[in-house]
């Protein structure tokens, strides 16, 4: 039977988030003709019909309010509900993304749904069922869950693990969701202000070469130099978890791993990097990887082309004699 299948399409100024296409790129991978698959988007006025229209599903179910112009978890929680409710979707994707990592919980919560949240894989079980792979206990070991009893079965999935390609357009038809309950709702919440982070460089996920490092970069003249060898190889700057949690990156903008960015460039090069599964998971698929590593047992050297046991302000510092 064929499923009803939903991707939430997270909107900002009227673009669509690109994790919306990649979801709707696995979904046609997985499901061919075999599902019926909607686009849904809030917005407040400033919704991308059109390119919805185009994007190859077979419907756009749109919400336009002004309590839905920017993000409210009240406000989209209780709308994503109400559709669920009324239109029966079999399976609802979300983004991992800030908003759809509070959404979907709160929608899953209400409708007493199962949710798979930070998926990194979709696949069908042999019944044509979702089965949802996702890093479990802090990315240790990865979890295989089914959601078998209650439905919409529900999935948040990372950005950047899969494929992004042009699907054939299908001149969908567009669904206008009645949000009128909206007017007497009272979120509690009002945006203040909204502040734009300026963004110079590449995003770390579409960087070709990636230099990254990790704590045994040992200080900020080494992490100096790393700026500067990326500059140099024109490379982004990637860096792990700790690196941010001890002060040295200001955002998660450029963290790699479970937590932050899943990245594949052709190039990366890591100093002073572990090795963690929860880091190994997001740069795993990389083209060539170096990594430069003080202890010759450093799991980093598992996932490794290229090992070099050394310290990595020496071979920082080599490295730029070299390429300057
Ligand atoms: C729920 C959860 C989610 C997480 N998500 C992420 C995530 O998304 N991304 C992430 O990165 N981490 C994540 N972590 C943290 C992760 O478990 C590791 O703690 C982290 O990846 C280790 O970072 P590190 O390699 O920089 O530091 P460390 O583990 O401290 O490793 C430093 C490395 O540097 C080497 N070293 C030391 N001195 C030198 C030197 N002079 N020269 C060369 N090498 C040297 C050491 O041998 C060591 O291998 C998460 C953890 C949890 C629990």
């Amino acid at each position: 039977m064929s499923k009803n299948v939903w991707i939430f399409a997270e909107q900002r100024d009227g673009v669509i988030a690109s994790s919306f296409y990649e979801m709707l790129c696995k979904v046609k991978e997985l499901y061919g003709d075999g599902a019926e698959v909607s686009a849904v988007c809030f917005g407040g006025g400033n919704l991308p019909v059109g390119a919805l229209k185009d994007s190859g599903v077979d419907r756009v179910y749109l919400a336009d309010h002004e309590k839905l112009a920017e993000y409210n978890p009240l406000c989209y929680t209780q709308t994503l509900c109400s559709l669920i409710r009324a239109e029966k979707p079999d399976v609802v994707l979300v983004a991992a993304s800030t908003i759809g990592s509070e959404t979907a919980p709160g929608v899953a919560a209400k409708l007493r749904t199962g949710l798979a949240a930070h998926c990194t894989e979709l696949e069908l079980d042999e019944k044509g069922e979702l089965r949802m792979i996702a890093p479990a206990f802090g990315g240790k070991l990865l979890g295989e869950y089914f959601i078998p009893r209650t439905l919409p079965v529900m999935a948040s999935v990372k950005a950047g693990v899969f494929e992004k390609r042009e699907l054939p357009s299908k001149d969908a038809q567009v669904v206008h969701v009645d949000t009128g309950f909206l007017n007497d709702l009272d979120s509690g919440l009002e945006l203040v202000s909204r502040t734009e982070t300026e963004v110079t460089e590449l995003p770390i996920e579409k960087a070709e070469r990636v230099v990254c490092v990790g704590l045994g970069i040992s200080n900020p003249e080494n992490l100096e130099k790393a700026r500067e060898l990326a500059a140099l190889l024109k490379a982004s700057l990637g860096y792990t978890r700790p690196m941010v949690d001890m002060g040295y990156m200001e955002n998660e903008n450029s963290m790699i791993g479970s937590s932050g960015k899943m990245i594949k460039p052709k190039l990366y090069i890591g100093f002073g990097v572990s090795g963690s599964t929860q880091h190994v998971c997001g740069m795993k698929d990389s083209g060539l990887i170096v990594n430069i590593n003080i202890n010759e047992k450093a799991d980093c050297f598992a996932v490794s082309n290229y090992k070099v046991v050394g310290d990595s302000g020496t071979l920082l510092t080599e490295l730029l004699k070299q390429f300057n």
